[in-house]
């Protein structure tokens, strides 16, 4: 006999302000709460069609095979790789980066060569590196870049890698998890064949789906495989037919999920997307100046910074995990800690969805005004809030 009491569920309320996931609207999780349907109720599939549309938009795409993976941000990397490699296949793939490394590493468990293009931590990668690694192998098959490596808070551009792709007659995979919904993505004016993101980092929902589009091209790629998937689980060509013309049962769809995006999607096209675009931007140039004003500085020069993840140094002497727990106990603010090289060294400051606020930023700022002094870095009192709310403008 096993026994356990019945404890209550506690919930603080927390501002999630590191690399996800982030606050949650409250339509959002009102809408989770409405009764699940079948999977094959013709009602169910009217909604999962306006949210196929919605993904598309998002997305930028026209892309048929446009649907939302039960799973994680990884399970949305695991499903790119896991349908376009076969054994032996070339990828070539960025690793300047947490995630890079991590998509090398599921390239490789799906049996491909993989040629890393290491790369520093805190910079993009340089196009010309990553042609010399392509112009190495009689024929690659997938070119797998991060757009938003939340580990270092780079946005890598895209276009010039684009146009490798397309020189070297490679796939183009991107992870978009963290750029989705809070930067430009532009799958079809970009020639990305396959892209995926996460519900929750910009797109401000729980965590549990994994947006995903392929290409035309990338459809004819995977139609043509010598075998099929690996994983029952992510084979794309069961989803689609879920999603799309047959409505052949593959797996249980995780219904109040999908209503969840569902919601928070409908909220980002009520926003405009240039416009949320902007609010992040916004959002982020405040902090970054607030911190600045406090005398820290941040890992990435401007031009490549990532609005929704800033990626701060802490002062010489400064604990890390003793600023991150006063954060959480006393102002009930989450950040994030650094992953690898950068573990112990930095904070991961995230302002994604809801998040990118002028009251997320001023509140963050004044508890490190708070903390820091005590923590041993004596910072101006009043100047980080100060310089963001300049930038805020009215209303700060
Ligand atoms: C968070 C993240 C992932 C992984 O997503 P999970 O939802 O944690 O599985 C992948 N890539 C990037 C760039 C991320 O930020």
């Amino acid at each position: 006999m096993v026994e356990a009491a019945a404890v209550p569920l506690q919930v603080p309320f927390r501002w999630l302000l590191g690399p996800g996931p982030s606050n949650v609207h409250p339509r959002v999780l009102q809408a989770m709460g409405a009764p699940p349907l079948g999977y094959l109720d013709p009602h169910w599939i009217a909604i999962m069609d306006h949210l196929a549309r919605m993904l598309r938009a998002l997305f930028r795409t026209r892309n048929p095979l446009t649907i939302a993976m039960p799973g994680t941000g990884t399970l949305g990397m695991e499903t790119g790789i896991a349908n376009l490699v076969e054994e032996g296949d070339v990828v070539v793939v960025g690793a300047n980066g947490f995630f890079g490394e991590r998509m090398a590493e599921i390239a490789r468990r799906y049996g491909a060569v993989v040629a890393p293009v290491v790369g520093e931590w805190g910079k993009p990668l340089d196009p010309e590196a990553v042609e010399r690694e392509m112009r190495k192998h009689p024929k690659v098959k997938v070119l797998a870049v991060v757009h938003a490596e939340t580990s270092t808070g780079v946005l890598q551009p895209l276009e010039p890698l684009a146009a490798l792709a397309r020189r070297y007659e490679s796939l183009f995979l991107v992870d978009a998890v963290t750029s989705l919904g809070g930067s430009p993505v532009e799958v079809d004016a970009w020639g990305i064949d396959c892209c995926f993101s996460a519900s929750q980092k910009c797109l401000g929902c729980p965590p549990g789906l994994a947006p995903i589009t392929v290409s035309p091209r990338g459809e004819e790629v995977i139609g043509k495989r010598s075998r099929p998937v690996r994983s029952f689980y992510v084979d794309l060509t069961l989803h689609h037919s879920y999603w799309g013309g047959q409505r052949l049962y593959h797996h249980t769809a995780p219904v109040n999920l999908l209503y969840a995006l569902y919601e928070g999607l409908r909220l980002i096209l009520e926003e405009g997307l240039e416009a949320r675009w902007e609010r992040h931007r916004r959002a982020a140039r405040a902090l970054w100046a607030g911190l600045e004003a406090l005398g820290l500085r941040l890992l990435v020069p401007e031009p490549w910074r990532l609005p929704q993840l800033t990626t701060v140094l802490l002062p010489e002497g400064v604990d890390e995990r003793g600023l991150r727990q006063a954060l959480r106990e006393e102002w009930g603010i989450e950040v994030g800690g650094g992953l690898g090289s950068l573990r112990g060294r930095v904070l991961r400051i995230g302002l994604m969805g809801m998040n990118a606020s002028p009251s997320a930023v001023l509140t963050l700022l004044t508890a490190l005004e708070a903390l820091l002094p005590r923590l041993g870095f004596p910072v101006p009192a009043g100047a980080g809030v100060a310089a963001a709310a300049r930038l805020l403008g009215a209303g700060a």
